[in-house]
C-alpha cells in the first residue's frame, strides 16, 4: 500500500480528510505551509505511526516516492484569507497544481483537485450544473481565487489529455463543521460566535443572498469516493448539499438552536458576492452513489459544540 499525500492537510477539510484516512489505516503525508491551516488541527494525528506532517509550500516542487494518491486541498479558501495576499493565492492555485501534477505524472499517482463552486462566479443559472461555464469577474477581488481555481482545472485537463494523468476534479460548495477556522470570516463561524458572545449578527447586504451548506463528514465521504472511482471518471463533479438557505434563514436557525433572540447589524455586501448558490448534484449521485446525509440542524449543533469546546480550552 502506497502513501496518500494530502496538501492543505492542516486546513479545515484537509484535516478532517487526514483523520478519516488515518482511521482507515492509510499512510498519510500531510503537506501544509500553515499559512491558513493550523498545526493544532492535526496535532493528535502526529502520534499515529501512519501519519506524517511536512511543512511545505506547494508553490515550490515537492519530491516524494511511493505515492498512490494526491488530494490537492492547499489554498486559502475563505474570502478574507484568499484576498489577504491575492498574488500568493493565484500562485498557490496555479504553481501548486503544476507541481503536484508533475509529481502525479512521475509517480503515476491519482490526483484529486479541490476545485470550487467559485468557478461559477455569480451564477446566472440556478442550480449550477457542471456544464455551466460560469459568470466570473476576471479582475474583481475574488478573481485571484476564482480564476486561479479555473486555471488549475484547465491544467488538470491538459495533463489528462497530454500525459494521461489520472485526474479527479471536485467542485466543492460551501462546507462547514468542526475544524473550521473561527477567524476566517465565514458566515457560519461568524454568526455562531456573534450569537455566543451576545453580539449582533453582521449581515452583509439584505441577507437574502443564498448558499447551500454541506457538513464536512459528508464532504469527506464524497472526496474519498471520487478519488476511488476508475480512470474514466475525471469530473468535474459538484459536491455539496443542495438545500439552499438565505443568510437571514441561516441566522434564525443558529439563533433558535442557541435559544437566543438575535439582532442584526447590516453591512455593505462585499464586491462580487454571489447572490445565490446551489449545486445540482445529480452527477455525484449517479457516479458516486453519494448524497449528503447530515441535516443543517444536526450539523450546526455539532459545529456549535466544537466552537464551545474550542473556547473553553483557550
Ligand atoms: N456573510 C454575512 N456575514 C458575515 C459573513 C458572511 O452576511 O459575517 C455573507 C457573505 O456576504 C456571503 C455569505 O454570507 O453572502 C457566505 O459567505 P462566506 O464567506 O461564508 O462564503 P462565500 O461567500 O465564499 O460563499
Amino acid at each position: 500500500m502506497g502513501k496518500i499525500l494530502v496538501t492543505g492537510g492542516a486546513g479545515f477539510i484537509g484535516s478532517n480528510l487526514c483523520e478519516r484516512l488515518v482511521t482507515y489505516g492509510q499512510k498519510v503525508v500531510c503537506l501544509d505551509d500553515l499559512s491558513s491551516g493550523k498545526k493544532i488541527n492535526v496535532q493528535y494525528l502526529m502520534e499515529k505511526p501512519n501519519f506524517e506532517f511536512v511543512n511545505h509550500d506547494i508553490c515550490f516542487p515537492y519530491h516524494c516516492e511511493g505515492i498512490d494518491q494526491i488530494y490537492n486541498l492547499a489554498c486559502p479558501a475563505s474570502p478574507i484569507f484568499y484576498q489577504d495576499d491575492p498574488i500568493q493565492t493565484s500562485k498557490t492555485s496555479f504553481l501548486g497544481a503544476f507541481h503536484l501534477l508533475g509529481l502525479a505524472k512521475r509517480t503515476c499517482a491519482k490526483i484529486l483537485q479541490a476545485s470550487t463552486s467559485e468557478v461559477y462566479g455569480d451564477p446566472l443559472i440556478h442550480p449550477q450544473k457542471e456544464g455551466y461555464f460560469g459568470n466570473v469577474n476576471p479582475i474583481g477581488l475574488r478573481s485571484c481565487y476564482d480564476e486561479g481555481k479555473r486555471l488549475a482545472e484547465s491544467l488538470f485537463f491538459d495533463y489528462y489529455r497530454k500525459h494521461d494523468v489520472q485526474i479527479k476534479i471536485a467542485r466543492i460548495f460551501n462546507t462547514y463543521g468542526p475544524g473550521m477556522d473561527e477567524s476566517d470570516g465565514r458566515v457560519i463561524s461568524n454568526f455562531i460566535f456573534q450569537v455566543l458572545r451576545g453580539d449582533s449578527i453582521t449581515m452583509y447586504g439584505d441577507g437574502r443572498q443564498t448558499r447551500s451548506f454541506c457538513y464536512v463528514d459528508d464532504m469527506v465521504n464524497a472526496l474519498i469516493l471520487l478519488m476511488n472511482t476508475d480512470h474514466s471518471v475525471t469530473g468535474p463533479v459538484n459536491l455539496g448539499n443542495p438545500v439552499e438557505y438565505s443568510m437571514l434563514e441561516l441566522a434564525q436557525k443558529i439563533g433558535s438552536i442557541l435559544g437566543v433572540e438575535i439582532s442584526f447589524e447590516f453591512k455593505r455586501l462585499p464586491e462580487d458576492d454571489p447572490k445565490q448558490r446551489k449545486p445540482d448534484i445529480t452527477f455525484a449521485k449517479n457516479i458516486l452513489k453519494w448524497k449528503p446525509t447530515v441535516q443543517i440542524h444536526d450539523g450546526l449543533e455539532k459545529t456549535i459544540e466544537y466552537f464551545k469546546c474550542l473556547n473553553k480550552t483557550k
